[in-house]
């Protein structure tokens, strides 16, 4: 339901946050986790790299993480804004209260816990601050200095303690295409148009944008190799994705109905899922992506919520006039009529050389989440249906997401035919895959006219040996 928050017109007293194409508008904020910058600077890429991950995460969480909401280039600091009552006249004051409490921590898994009613009281509660003539801005903005943290004051960390993470592929482009590159005569399987086709991934190798990601070694196995041998892989790619967090949790042995399965989807991040195709393409076989596929995979830092996101709701996309219809637990009128999302993604690519010569990064290829074959709510409905249990923080991604066109391929993979046929860039290097110090950085956003568009930010890697 659109609400107050929503209106395209509301602007924001914070300037930045009313740019054209800010991303992060007064009708988004999206929540982080983030922590200011230490006075010295941020750790070299070699520091970070060879710091053992898991403990240098837990001591920046828990000395210093904090969740924050993005509007324009500043950063809402919840916890100091609670403190200082910026939010003690916010209609719902008890689910307001709630989602602050839930806000006390170094994730947002608590505040996910709480299923979605308690963060949308809170994104009501911050519009009412944060826009120009809002009725609790005059009192956000006596504090504004001890509220806002500026972005280029902070490094955003990873905004959730993913438990578990499920890859689908939702994009029939995507599963058509890499079909017919790795089964020329049997490309897309006969399960596809019924099954919302998963794996089960690896949540430790989930990284926040910006991490570097090192080339991985592996069995790799070329398709005119005899035999396979071991190394770094030679055909890393890029997945352009989105991903779903789950909100709140379904009881072991109670599946989320599909009517139901819109209320546990908290917000969206771009996902990529970084792959080696040649590990990939050896092993896949009998059961699924192993190595090739949980060496790094990469989100977006700030997650933009599904509230946030019902003007950009469209209907489920069609199906072929053959194809059949879904089965009766991932059917529902309202996945019909509004189960789809109408987000654009975007790839670019720079390369070492257009780093050390001052170009920019150039488009490589673009996608829509509106052409998904799958919506979340069924691939949460099918999920479920076995009784699997869901944990808040739980991350779904979408699959590589494919259009019809050359120019809408997410994967180097397809773009290039695995390589037959490699991409010219317009310093007129060429790429089969990706090369040591290539970045890679995705971008998405939504817009419809009458309404604000809004962005889910950036996820970017670049590629050590
Ligand atoms: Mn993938």
């Amino acid at each position: 339901m659109l609400d107050e928050t929503h209106d395209g017109t509301l602007t924001s007293w914070i300037g930045s946050a009313n740019a054209p194409e800010a991303d992060f508008p007064v009708q988004n904020l999206p929540f982080g986790v983030f922590r200011r910058r230490a006075p010295s600077g941020a750790a070299s890429l070699v520091q970070r790299l060879e710091a053992p991950r898991y403990d240098s995460d837990a001591a920046s969480r828990m000395g210093e993480a904090r969740v924050g909401v993005a509007i324009g280039d500043q950063i809402v600091d919840l916890s100091v804004a609670a403190a200082l009552g910026v939010f003690d006249d916010a209609p719902d004051g008890d689910l307001v209260r709630e989602a602050v409490v839930a806000c006390e921590a170094w994730t947002l898994n608590p505040l996910m816990a709480l299923g979605r009613a308690p963060a949308r009281a809170l994104r009501v509660a911050l519009s009412r601050c944060l826009r120009i003539d809002g009725p609790d801005a005059p009192r956000a903005r006596d504090v504004a200095d001890r509220i806002l943290v500026p972005m280029a004051q902070a490094e955003l960390l990873l905004p959730v303690d993913v438990g578990d993470y499920t890859d689908f592929y939702a994009s029939i482009h995507h599963a058509t295409l890499v079909g017919s590159l790795f089964r020329p005569d049997n490309p897309l399987l006969p399960n596809y148009k019924w099954v919302p086709i998963g794996y089960h991934g690896r949540s430790s190798s989930i990284v926040v944008s910006g991490t570097p990601v090192r080339r991985p070694m592996g069995q790799r196995k070329g398709p005119d190799d005899s035999a396979p041998s071991v190394g770094p892989s030679r055909s890393l790619d890029y997945e352009l994705e989105l991903g779903v967090f789950v909100a709140g949790e379904n009881a072991m042995g109670t599946p989320i109905p599909i009517g139901e399965a819109d209320a546990h989807v908290f917000g969206v991040v771009i996902v990529n899922d970084w792959s080696a195709r040649d590990v990939q393409s050896w092993e896949y076989q009998p059961l699924g992506p192993f190595l090739g596929k949980n060496f790094a995979t990469s989100i977006s830092p700030w997650v933009v919520t599904m509230d946030a996101l019902i003007p950009f709701r469209v209907p489920r996309a069609a199906r072929a006039g053959d194809d059949p219809a879904p089965l009766a637990y991932l059917d529902d009128a309202q996945d019909r009529a509004a189960g789809g999302l109408d987000i654009t993604l975007e790839v670019s690519l720079r390369t070492a050389a257009m780093r050390s010569s001052g170009e920019e990064g150039v488009v490589i290829s673009h996608g829509s989440s509106a052409e998904l074959y799958w919506t979340f709510a069924q691939m949460l409905a099918h999920h479920t249906m076995n009784g699997c249990p869901m944990r808040p923080g739980d991350l779904f991604a979408s699959g590589t997401i494919s259009g019809a066109t050359r120019d809408a391929r997410g994967c180097l993979l397809e773009m290039t035919r695995r390589g037959a046929e490699p991409l010219v860039l317009p310093n007129g290097e060429t790429r089969k895959f990706l090369e040591d110090g290539d970045e890679v950085v995705m971008t998405a956003w939504a817009e419809r006219p009458g309404f604000q568009r809004i962005g889910l930010g950036r996820c970017g890697g670049a590629i050590v040996a």
